[in-house]
């Protein structure tokens, strides 16, 4: 706020402006004369205050070890024939495990993986690995298809039938980071999965959505869409880890 002598000196500052140089009819100078020196009338805000910005959470995984599986491979496309997809089940898994793994691995995670390339580990080779590494969470990826109803979309996180604990919080801080990230979730099931039974660590598994769906094919066949998908996953594995 201007003084009111501060006021007056820059009124007499114009004026004098005026009389050395620009001409008198000049009205611009009108248009600069300083505001009244009284406090203006408290006015209601038209916006509301911006809000304080959200507790930062924890983005330092140093000590969490993580097994990214990659569903497929190899001999395996996984979901293809009959879907609406140009790639493979197998390619498209791996490339979103892959962008997880490195996303983990750059926020101090160690993080392990069945499979980095277009191999097929077995079944078994992907459980037991898990309990060999010890690690804190197994995260299984794959694409889904239901050929019978083309209208199923969305994302779905399994964790096996009869398992609470772990898996269920990791399963939920996932699908609350992708929905975050703008992208469709059906929820999480309990389900009979050979890599989610046959060990004893916490584990989940993603189903990034329909190669039978129009939609869900087009976008999980488009690299920045995956990478998009793959960083909201890493992002809700943080989250779990954030709290456990
Ligand atoms: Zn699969």
């Amino acid at each position: 706020m201007m003084g009111a002598s501060t006021a007056k000196l820059l009124l007499a500052a114009l004026v004098l402006g005026c009389v050395t140089g620009c001409p008198p009819s000049d009205k611009r100078i009108v248009r600069t004369l300083p505001p009244p020196a009284y406090p203006p009338l408290r006015q209601t805000p038209q916006t509301p205050p911006p809000s304080p910005p959200p507790k930062p959470v924890s983005t330092n995984l140093s000590g969490k070890r993580v097994m990214i599986d990659p569903g497929h491979g190899g001999k395996d496309p996984g979901a293809w024939k009959g879907t609406r997809s140009r790639l493979p089940e197998k390619a498209i898994v791996l490339d979103i495990g892959n962008n997880v793994g490195r996303i983990l691995q750059s926020r101090g995670a160690k993080v392990y993986a069945t499979r980095t390339t277009d191999v097929y580990p077995s079944l078994d080779a992907r459980a037991k690995a898990a309990d060999r590494y010890k690690v804190d969470l197994f995260v299984s990826i794959h694409a889904d298809s239901a050929p019978k109803n083309p209208a199923a979309s969305g994302v779905e996180v399994h964790i096996q039938k009869n398992t609470r604990g772990k898996s269920l919080e990791a399963a939920r801080c996932i699908l609350a980071a992708v929905k975050k990230a703008g992208i469709e979730v059906r929820g999480w099931q309990s389900t009979n999965l050979h890599v989610l039974r046959e060990h004893s660590r916490p584990a989940v598994l993603i189903e990034c959505g329909f190669l039978t769906n129009h939609g869900d094919a087009t976008k999980l066949n488009d690299s920045a869409y995956r990478a998009r998908l793959a960083a909201a996953i890493a992002d809700g594995i943080t989250d779990y880890f954030s709290q456990h």
